[in-house]
């Protein structure tokens, strides 16, 4: 039933997912360690010993690196000059990691399950969050094998450069620092310039202007028919809307395709190799059928476990 785009025959990930590497551990202080080694301690991590050739060394399935999240936990410590580490700085950059960790999930939870209105009089109030927040999903997506935004960019370098791209919920507008294209990107929160700062059930570009629209990973909050309506109001007759999603968000896949048919979008291709994300095109074959709320289009908000 897989059907796949030009752009993506070219790659073959497995499916196993990241490989889990361990953190460093360090050896309990004995009594007599604790006479001989100072503060500073050469003790070697759990990782730098040999693996014994039976061991095996742990896999993530794809499920687990896209419900675990270790933003930033940054375990290296503090060196001195001979690269010794520190305890105390150790123990304080994993508390702060974890603070941001749990922040991170909570912020990525409210942007799940609330409205983008609510989501950004949030930003307003608190900008730092969106820094925690694009930290931690930078640092998600990282661990996966292929990261969408960059597929779309090499999808898109292959298309006209003359073609207009409307970039929904674009973070750090990584499609217009790119490609050639005029791209309108938006976001809640401008991190650099080529973001304009809106909520994307309402974008200030007029009707029928955009040859193609993008949403990676950026279906969030209760009203995603609100998103697919306002894209297909910008899009031209025959326009592209291009979708990147992390796949278990989907309880069903060809329902949401059957979704995308009361909003005006026919599917063109659907690529499921990838370990984390679908990638859905579709072009936009009329007007929406439906002004019926949401026309029972929901994904499954996509969580985080605390580790
Ligand atoms: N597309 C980017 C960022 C994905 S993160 C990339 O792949 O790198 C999802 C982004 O969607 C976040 O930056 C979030 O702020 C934005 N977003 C979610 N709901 C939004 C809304 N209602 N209006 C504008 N942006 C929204």
């Amino acid at each position: 039933t897989q059907q796949r785009d030009g752009v993506d025959q070219t790659d073959n990930y497995t499916d196993a997912g990241p490989v889990r590497v361990k953190k460093p551990s360090f050896k309990k202080e004995t009594a007599k360690d604790s006479k001989t080694s100072p503060l500073h301690t050469t003790e070697v991590p759990e990782t730098n010993r040999k693996r014994r050739a039976t061991e095996v060394p742990p896999v993530k399935t794809p499920k687990d690196a896209e419900n675990e999240t270790d933003v930033n936990e940054d375990t290296t410590g503090q060196s001195d000059s001979q690269g010794t580490l520190d305890r105390s700085s150790i123990l304080r950059q994993k508390m702060e990691a974890r603070l941001k960790s749990a922040r991170f999930r909570q912020i990525n939870e409210m942007l799940y399950t609330t409205t983008g209105e609510e989501a950004r009089r949030m930003f307003q109030k608190d900008p730092g969050a969106f820094q925690v927040y694009h930290q931690g999903f930078s640092a998600q997506v990282e661990k996966w094998p292929v990261n969408p935004v960059d597929k779309i960019i090499t999808w898109l370098k292959r298309r006209p450069a003359s073609e207009v791209v409307a970039d929904f919920g674009c973070g750090d507008a990584k499609v217009a620092r790119s490609v050639k294209n005029r791209v309108h990107s938006f976001d809640l929160v401008a991190v650099n310039k080529h973001v304009t700062v809106c909520d994307i059930t309402k974008v200030p570009l007029d009707d029928e202007t955009v040859d193609v629209a993008v949403f990676c990973l950026a279906l969030m909050g209760t009203n995603i028919s609100d998103f697919l309506r306002e894209a297909n109001r910008v899009l031209k007759l025959g326009g592209v809307l291009k979708i990147a999603e992390v796949t278990s968000r989907f309880e069903n896949i060809n329902g949401f395709i059957r979704g995308l048919a009361l909003f005006g979008f026919k599917l063109v291709s659907k690529d499921l190799s990838n370990s984390h994300f679908v990638m859905f095109e579709f072009t936009k074959i009329s007007e929406p059928k439906t002004s019926r709320g949401s026309a029972g289009l929901e994904l499954r908000p996509c969580l985080y476990k605390k580790r």
